[in-house]
């Protein structure tokens, strides 16, 4: 059985509590695309985390951790990380590193900050951690694979080729210096050691869990809005976010999905470029206290510490979000932080060009919209660490109760704080 959890929107949602959470009872959690340039923060017996690359199952021993061909590998992040949570306490996790995974080189993160750098104002706000630089090279048939690594004649001639090209590009487009392959050669040797007890054939490895009947959880990285085909182009991120590019970056057969877990936050939270739209927007002081007071820790990203900007719930976006997504159910997170408020608006349409809308727009027509709020009453009680729905203040769950008839897909856990049980389950009243 397979289950996916996805992000509904910019990202942050709260992915991987929920996957630490559901790691618990399955065998199996894989990262199917995007890097190490989003973190998932996670809060546990161990301590708080803030997982790249390697997948939330790596709490729960009896979990295989797997490390899907859709994932750009950036090798030692990936070993540092790993290091990194067996000194915090964590025992060894179980790991399986797909050998058709592309490597994630050094000149893809100088050609990210290169480019970053020319672009100047018009930047797409890339976490310079070589993302699009390493899709577009894969897409172009000019990366390197984890197998090649054990092919040294192919791994040579692939990697003078890249790297002929990509000494081109540096000098003619930023008038930088270039690499060296041969130094680069002499780091991978090096690196395929460290990553060959990992490396394995993730395919046949799905094949034959799924024929036992475990549970395999697919971690999404990012979100709906950042996807590079039904997102906001071009302020996406390079690799696809939704759950059915599992297909591909897993080799999950597109059948056996039981379930779609689209996660979002119960308001908004965004990272990247200042000229991204973002329809949702808090601002101001009001804005301030809302990412002061919100996630773990205050809004501020995981991976690069930047402040995120924040908004109300976008219904609009959300139900876009989770229809893309194929979403069977939702989890809400981060309820608990509104309790704080009076009132609490909710983002019911947009208006462009004179007219209310409920459907989510195209990217152009996006950059005009402005929200259209509907103002609910607040529960102004901290509800921090709940476990039982019931138990909710009646305007909270009248708030998740209406937040469900917009995104018109069933609300199941509703998330009261960023610990592991944290967590309140409820009925669907779809
Ligand atoms: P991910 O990338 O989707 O896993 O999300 P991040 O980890 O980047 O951001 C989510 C933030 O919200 C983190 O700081 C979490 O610790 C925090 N978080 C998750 N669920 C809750 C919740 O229910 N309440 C609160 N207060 N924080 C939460």
């Amino acid at each position: 059985m397979v289950k996916a959890i996805v992000g509904a929107n910019w990202g942050d949602e709260g992915k991987g509590k929920i996957t630490d959470l559901l790691a618990e009872q399955s065998d199996v959690v894989i990262r199917f695309q995007g890097g190490a340039n989003a973190g998932h923060t996670i809060i546990n017996e161990y301590g708080r985390f803030a997982l790249h690359i390697l997948p939330s199952g790596s709490f729960s021993s009896h979990v295989t951790n797997v490390i899907g061909n859709g994932v750009a590998l950036d090798v030692k992040k990936l070993l540092r990380e790993l290091q990194s949570v067996m000194e915090q306490g964590v025992p060894a996790p179980r790991l399986i590193v797909s050998d058709r995974a592309q490597l994630l080189m050094p000149y893809h993160i100088l050609q990210d900050t290169y480019e970053e750098e020319l672009l100047a104002g018009r930047a797409f706000g890339s976490t310079k951690s070589g993302i699009a630089p390493f899709y577009s090279d894969k897409y172009a048939k000019t990366g390197i694979q984890v197998c090649d690594l054990y092919e040294e004649e192919r791994l040579r001639e692939r990697l003078n080729a890249a790297v002929e090209r990509k000494n081109q590009l540096f000098a003619s487009r930023y008038g930088k210096p270039g690499v060296d392959a041969e130094a680069l050669f002499q780091d991978l040797m090096e690196q395929r050691e460290l990553l060959r007890p990992y490396v394995g054939d993730v395919a046949e490895f799905v094949r034959q869990a799924l024929k036992e009947g475990k549970t395999i959880l697919l971690e999404g990285q990012l979100g709906s809005m950042k996807d590079p085909d039904l997102g906001i182009c071009p302020m996406t991120t390079s690799s696809h976010t939704l759950a059915g590019f599992g297909t591909v970056g897993a080799c999950i057969p597109p059948t056996a999905y039981e379930d779609v877990i689209a996660v979002t936050k119960a308001y908004s939270s965004c990272v990247g470029s200042a000229t991204e739209p973002f329809v949702c927007e808090l601002t101001g002081e009001a804005g301030d206290e809302l990412r002061r007071r919100g996630g773990d820790k205050g809004e501020f990203g995981a991976t690069t510490g930047r402040p995120r900007r924040v908004g109300w719930f976008d219904a609009v976006a959300t139900r876009y979000g989770c229809m893309v997504q194929g979403a069977t159910q939702v989890a809400l997170t981060c309820l608990d932080v509104l309790g704080y408020l009076d009132e609490i608006k909710v983002v019911t349409g947009y208006e462009i060009d004179g007219e209310v809308t409920d459907r989510f727009p195209t990217p152009g027509r996006l950059e005009r919209a402005r929200p259209v709020f509907t103002t609910l009453p607040g529960w102004k009680s901290d509800i921090r660490g709940v476990t039982d729905y019931n138990a909710l203040p009646a305007q909270a769950r009248a708030y998740v109760d209406f937040l469900e008839e917009r995104i018109e897909t069933p609300i199941t856990f509703v998330s009261t704080g960023p610990k592991r049980h944290e967590m309140t389950f409820r009925t669907s009243k779809l």
